[in-house]
């Protein structure tokens, strides 16, 4: 499996939760976290969400006036990761397909905008990342469970801890 933006955005809180999604072991699609977001997905932004899934690697929420890729986000909890999901979209619409565009975070409930840009250093680290994740993924086992705060909304949850 290609490295795409869902991979990209689980390295930042779990590996053995890349290595189930990137073997194809799908978590329970009726879990309530997965269900809250589609919900945040489908009340806000209506009139410009243009859902664009780009060669299985990369899904834009939405298009802002051309030049600004849009990604909706439930909360700001997980930041890192959604930064760098965003950062990889932008990585990748440049690296791909020669596009250069800048992105933004939308945070509906919370009411916050922020800007995520390309830099050189984010480049960099999203290399390292790719790396990483096909470390992870050429390995036979899934990495071993860790307790994180994040298990208790994952829905690998019954999986990892039954
Ligand atoms: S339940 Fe915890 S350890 Fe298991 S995949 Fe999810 S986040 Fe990772």
């Amino acid at each position: 499996m290609k490295v795409n933006g869902t991979l990209i955005w689980y390295y930042y809180i779990c590996p053995r939760e890349v290595w189930l999604i990137g073997h194809g072991i799908e978590p329970e699609q009726t879990h309530d976290f997965l269900e809250l977001g589609r919900h945040i997905h489908e009340i806000f932004y209506q009139r410009e969400k243009k859902e664009i899934l780009l060669d299985n690697a990369i899904k834009i929420d939405l298009l802002r006036g051309k030049k600004v890729v849009g990604e909706i986000k439930k909360s700001s909890k997980f930041l890192k990761s959604a930064t760098m999901q965003l950062a990889f979209y932008l990585y990748y619409l440049k690296k791909e397909k020669g596009i250069e565009l800048s992105g933004e975070l939308l945070i509906p409930e919370e009411r916050k905008k922020i800007e995520v840009k390309l830099t050189e250093e984010i480049e960099e680290e999203l290399k390292e990342a790719i790396e990483g994740i096909e470390e992870i993924l050429k390995l036979e086992k899934p990495p071993k469970p860790e307790k994180i705060p994040h298990c208790k909304y994952c829905a690998y949850k019954e999986m990892c801890w039954a």
